[in-house]
């Protein structure tokens, strides 16, 4: 969506998926956000922690620029409404995980991801020349002469199909969690982006980075939804003294 936002200064743009619907919704897993923007943060201890947590596999110039311009677009996320929680009227940092200083935002508690989609929702309901199209289920490319030119869409309301052309067409279809038998990913992930894109000649890279969270809810056909890390920790610890 914040791409959307970002491709409709240069012409008109259509988002088609799943939008406003509960899938899109359930897919916002997100609960927290990381910023080097409080008093006692620097730019320079996040990008550390970042490379530090990642273990020589970061790209130095990616995590550069995430943490760099991370100020700039939690400003820009604000000035559209999103609500982080707040401690009096100043955004209220948590120090969490790898991080050496106080640099989680979260929104309305755990629902961040949720909050931040609400937010820029409705920023791009307020721009005339982006389109939403939502229960459109993207099946593939259309590539001409090895461009993509457009792509096919089913409208999941009454199961037609439909073609579109466009000048240039993003994929933001999520991760493929949903492939594994076992995973906490929403059940939107389900790696149709990276197949449409393969099939269409692209190359994939870095496929071997998937989520696994360590610890999740094993219940017999309920589906894999996240614990805490804490929360299985305490777990292994009672089971441990019992
Ligand atoms: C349990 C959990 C907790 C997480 N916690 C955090 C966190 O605290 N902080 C954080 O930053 N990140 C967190 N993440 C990661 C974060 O949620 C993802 O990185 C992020 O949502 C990815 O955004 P995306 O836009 O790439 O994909 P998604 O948010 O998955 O969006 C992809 C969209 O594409 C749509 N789509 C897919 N295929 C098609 C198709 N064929 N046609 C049409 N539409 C399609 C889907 O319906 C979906 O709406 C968490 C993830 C999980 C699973």
């Amino acid at each position: 969506m914040r791409a959307a936002i970002e491709l409709s200064r240069a012409g008109s743009v259509l988002v088609s998926g799943e939008i406003e619907s509960e899938r899109f919704r359930d897919g916002l897993g997100a609960g927290r956000i990381a910023v080097a923007l409080s008093d006692e943060d620097e730019i320079g201890l996040h990008e550390q922690d970042t490379i530090n947590a990642g273990d020589g596999l970061c790209r130095p110039e990616a995590v550069a620029l995430v943490v760099e311009e991370g100020p700039k677009y939690i400003t820009e996320l604000i000035e559209w409404g999103t609500e982080f929680d707040r401690s009096g009227t100043k955004l209220a940092f948590t120090r969490e995980a790898a991080h050496s200083r106080s640099r989680i935002l979260h929104a309305h508690g755990d629902s961040t991801g949720r909050e931040i989609s609400r937010a820029l929702l409705a920023r791009a309901h307020t721009i005339a020349h982006l389109h939403l199209r939502a229960h459109a289920f993207t099946t593939e490319l259309i590539v001409e002469r090895g461009s993509v030119v457009g792509l096919c869409f089913i409208d999941e309301t009454d199961g037609s199909e439909h073609e579109l052309r466009a000048g240039a067409v993003l994929l933001a279809t999520g991760g493929l969690g949903q492939i594994y038998r076992e995973t906490t990913n929403p059940e939107v992930a389900t790696g149709d982006g990276m197949a449409i894109a393969y099939e269409a000649g692209a190359v994939l890279s870095d496929m071997e980075f998937v989520q696994f969270h360590p610890t999740a809810l094993a219940v017999k056909g309920a589906p894999r939804f996240l614990l805490s890390e804490r929360c299985g920790a305490k777990a292994v610890c009672c089971a441990i003294s019992a």
